[in-house]
């Protein structure tokens, strides 16, 4: 019976996987337009500096404005653009998007962009990286690379030397989503990076569970053990910042303080920034 089952099921599902495979031809052919034609806009998101409560930079943030769907969020289209090889492009326009827009900023403003752990695959990032600075003449300390324990597993020799160029070049590099892969202490312990970016998930329990709470204190003091600053994702409530606050974090992310904000928007959010802190 249960075998009967089965078969029927899997035969309701493949109308489905049919859709799906549909919808990501539609995103492949859409996005490589919206490439091309600038209709992928950059959203940035601020990060706080507890201590000083202060703004210490922003987080580029990719969004897709589609002329007759609307907007499209990254969590749908960057696995697709992976996943065709358009990421090089979208990395490209995303990167050179930020830093010159950073360069509008206060010098001492950091721009943090995600790049994706595919966009190590042609072997070409450090050249990416170090064009995109001459060109917008963007000092790249003021760069961060926010990329996830992946890149650091992969543990190839091509993509070693990529990030010993990129080191060179004077970037600073984050890992974001903290502690949601399967080996991110090993990763930093075989990778210098300037932050750890402890994910959402964590901040989200952080009032409910003792667990979120427990290693929340023990990132934190990571951070400080390494001498890198902790940036906690997802900060929605005072409590949360409370908490973070308490256990020693240095930076916060997350609606509490901002949602990502369009480019436009940004140097009036810096002016207001003057009589804005964040609660204690
Ligand atoms: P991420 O790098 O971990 O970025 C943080 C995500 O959390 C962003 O989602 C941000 O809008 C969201 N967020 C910030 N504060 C809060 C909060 O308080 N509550 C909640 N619930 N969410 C918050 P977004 O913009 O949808 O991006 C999702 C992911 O897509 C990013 O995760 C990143 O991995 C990827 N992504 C976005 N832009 C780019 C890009 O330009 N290039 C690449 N390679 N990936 C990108
Ligand atoms: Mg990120
Ligand atoms: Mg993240
Ligand atoms: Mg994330």
């Amino acid at each position: 019976v249960a075998k009967a089952d089965g078969g029927r099921r899997v035969r309701a599902f493949e109308p489905e996987m049919e859709e799906r495979q549909h919808h990501r031809r539609w995103i492949e052919r859409e996005l490589r337009i919206a490439i091309a034609n600038g209709q992928i806009e950059l959203h940035y998101q601020p990060l706080f500096e507890l201590a000083t409560n202060t703004v210490t930079g922003f987080e580029a943030l990719a969004r897709w404005r589609h002329p007759e769907r609307g907007m499209i969020s990254p969590g749908e289209f960057v696995p697709v653009a992976e996943a065709t090889g358009l990421i090089d492009a979208l990395g490209v326009y995303v990167l050179r998007t930020a830093c010159a827009a950073a360069m509008g900023w206060p010098g001492s403003l950091r721009v943090a962009v995600n790049i994706s752990p595919t966009q190590f695959r042609d072997g070409n990032i450090h050249r990416i990286v170090e064009e995109v600075l001459q060109e917008t003449r963007l000092p790249s300390q003021r760069l961060e690379l926010e990329i996830t324990e992946s890149v650091i597993l992969s543990q190839d020799q091509a993509t070693y030397q990529m990030l010993t160029e990129l080191r060179r070049l004077g970037v600073r590099f984050s890992m974001d989503d903290f502690g949601t892969g399967y080996s991110s202490l090993s990763s930093l312990n075989s990778f210098r990076f300037d932050k750890i970016k402890l994910d959402q998930s964590f901040v989200r329990n952080l009032m409910e569970r003792d667990e979120a709470a427990a290693i929340v204190h023990v990132v934190a003091e990571l951070g400080r053990s390494l001498k890198i600053t902790t940036t906690a994702e997802g900060v929605e409530t005072e409590e949360q910042l409370a908490r973070l606050r308490a256990s020693g974090f240095s930076e916060v992310q997350g609606y509490l303080l901002s949602r990502p904000i369009p480019a436009a928007e940004v140097a009036g959010f810096i002016l207001s920034q003057s009589n804005l802190s964040v609660a204690a």
